[in-house]
């Protein structure tokens, strides 16, 4: 490790203010510099006990975040509370794929795969930084789901559904060319292959951008907000809602003329604290879980969708950055909604599944070094299997007023939340229209992934002087877009202080998250900002009591406080493995 002196560390921080100047006016793509910060949390409780707002969103996964964005955007009074942290549900939990479904062309969903296929587009040039262009394989194997002539129909369909552009539609491959795109795929079963496009993305990280987007146009946005309770004008109409504040443990009053219940999985469970309860349509939840091995046990080349021998359904391996995820399943469940665990036989399925399709990697269970495991809010029908549900959305909407948006997709988020804002404004006789089509989210405005890739490209260079490697940078810029420049910026004002400059990204990191992201414990920054109990757990046990301390003096835990978020993330730590004991 090289040490700098006072001096050298003041020329280094001179140089980045110089480069950055010159390049102001140049190729600055525009920052979000509104603050979303657990410190300001008062002054949002107090927004939120003293307005009456048009719309309260209850469920911060990417559902409440797209209907808040959408809402406020059209210039809606808008609050949204969520139980525990944003995306702590489904909404950190899935594949982290903007993808049209093929799959669903099998149960012949064409409205489905045609609506969620051409969103995509929109979708990636919403969030052009987390949602990201990415080839996917689909090998023809022998006594698998799919013949040749028929993964060309549905490739083609799918195409033309999703209204692909022409240099961007499928190509089928040969064996050669098959294995030639992926050397790990089984060889004796091979009869060809498909090739198509897919995004790849990261759930969580598009919910809190959204999010960031909506407080940026007005809404009130609050984590940690649970509600307990609704309540009711003389008609039996809803126009309030209890909301527990679990950081300080007091109750509020949230008034609003139309609630929204996007509480995913949890749907049916608010609909319980409504008078009109769960009658007619209700939810079933699936499981779904993923597995996560080193990039060097499976060095995937490339992104495959495969099936799985003895089986009717198929599994994603996606590589990203140092490692591979594989999944998911899919089974009925009925257990704690707060808790869904991986069990030993799901990760059996996944492994056996993997080994089938790659046979050289070999995989064992000691292979694995995290896992994820999320729920489906699927809309229950009569005699149908899991895997047979559709994953369409649906709107339900009571006699008391309160409207719950159940079912659907990470990929169709914007979509449905211009249909529940859309009866919204109807109901409220507000005439508006959704402006989301064309909205960059925080943190993505660049006009191209040219633009992007080219930013990313010139970031990597300027941060050489702090010791950082392009890698390091891209990896940032993937989460946090152009507004890496906030993150930079504090790692120079930083550099002084730390003699370790391989610490300064991590500090510059997490000062930005809670400022502008709203985290406020140590799993909300570790799990769901930057993803790293799931992708980088190994390296997450050197750095997460660094982490925690510098937390703590930012947010001014007690010593009590930092004892419990330490204690909170280690049981995190410990359940994505707890299958393994
Ligand atoms: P959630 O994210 O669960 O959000 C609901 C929120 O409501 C929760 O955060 C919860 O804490 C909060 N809440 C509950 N009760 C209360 C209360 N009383 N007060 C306040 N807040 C409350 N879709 C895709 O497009 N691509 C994929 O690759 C994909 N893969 C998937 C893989 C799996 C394994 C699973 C399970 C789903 C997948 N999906 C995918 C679907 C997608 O993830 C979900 O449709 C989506 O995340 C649901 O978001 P949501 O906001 O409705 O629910």
């Amino acid at each position: 490790m090289i040490h700098l002196s006072r001096q050298q560390d003041e020329m280094v921080y001179d140089a980045w203010y110089m480069t950055h100047e010159m390049l102001v006016n140049k190729m600055t793509p525009k920052t979000s510099t509104h603050r979303f910060s657990t410190l300001n949390r008062a002054q949002y409780i107090e927004q939120l006990s003293n307005t009456t707002f048009d719309l309260l969103i209850i469920g911060g996964g990417i559902t409440g975040a797209g209907i808040a964005l959408d809402a406020a955007t059209r210039g809606l009074k808008v609050a949204l509370v969520e139980k525990k942290d944003f995306a702590w549900g489904t909404s950190s939990r899935s594949t982290k794929l903007i993808h049209g479904g093929l799959r669903y062309l099998k149960n012949l969903e064409f409205k489905l795969v045609h609506d969620v296929g051409t969103e995509r587009a929109v979708v990636h040039e919403n969030a052009r930084h987390t949602v990201i262009p990415e080839k996917m394989l689909l090998p023809i194997i022998e006594k698998g789901s799919l013949s040749k002539s028929m993964t060309a129909w549905a490739l083609w369909v799918y195409d033309r559904l999703a209204g692909v552009p022409a240099a961007e539609r499928k190509r089928m491959l040969s064996v050669k060319d098959t294995i030639a795109a992926e050397p790990l795929i089984r060889q004796d079963v091979l009869k060809g292959g498909g090739l198509y496009f897919e995004y790849r993305s990261d759930d969580a990280r598009l919910t809190i951008e959204v999010l960031k987007s909506a407080v940026e146009a007005g809404a009130v946005c609050l984590n940690y907000a649970m509600v307990s309770g609704l309540q009711y004008d003389a008609a039996g109409t809803i126009n309030a809602a209890v909301v527990d504040d679990l950081l300080t443990n007091t109750k509020i009053e949230v008034k609003a003329k139309k609630v929204v219940n996007a509480a995913g999985p949890w749907v049916d469970t608010l609909r319980q604290l409504d008078t009109d309860g769960v009658k007619g349509k209700r939810l079933q939840l699936s499981k779904g879980v993923h597995i996560v091995v080193s990039r060097s046990r499976l060095p995937l080349h490339q992104s495959v969708y495969f099936d799985v021998d003895g089986d009717s359904r198929m599994i994603f391996a996606i590589p990203r950055a140092d490692v591979t995820y594989l999944g998911t399943t899919d089974t009925l469940y009925d257990d704690s909604i707060d808790q869904p665990e991986a069990l030993q036989a799901d990760i059996d399925y996944i492994l056996k599944a993997a080994n089938y399709m790659f046979p050289t990697a070999d995989l064992k269970s000691e292979d694995v070094i995290s896992t994820w495991s999320g729920l489906r809010p699927l809309i229950y029908q009569e005699g149908r299997s899991v895997s047979e549900l559709s994953r369409k959305d649906e709107i339900f909407h009571a006699p008391s007023g309160l409207i719950s948006m159940a079912g659907g997709k990470l990929t169709g988020y914007r979509k449905m939340a211009e249909k529940v804002v859309n009866l919204v404004c109807k109901e409220l006789k507000i005439k508006a229209k959704s402006k989301t089509k064309k909205f960059r989210v925080s943190g993505a405005d660049f006009e191209s992934d040219k633009a992007f890739d080219q930013f990313i490209n010139l970031r990597a260079g300027q941060c050489k002087q702090l010791q950082a490697s392009g890698k390091q940078i891209t990896a940032l810029a993937y989460r946090y877009g152009a507004n890496i420049d906030l993150i930079i910026e504090k790692a120079f004002e930083l550099y002084p202080q730390y003699q370790d400059k391989t610490l300064l990204l991590h500090a510059a990191e997490l000062s930005y998250a809670v400022e502008y992201e709203s985290v406020a414990t140590l799993c909300d920054y570790l799990i769901r900002r930057s993803g790293r109990l799931y992708f980088e757990r190994p390296a997450v046990k050197e750095v997460y009591p660094f982490i925690a301390a510098e937390m703590g003096k930012l947010l001014g835990w007690s010593e009590a406080q930092l004892a419990e978020n330490l204690a909170e993330f280690e049981a995190e730590f410990d359940l994505v493995m707890s299958w393994a004991k």
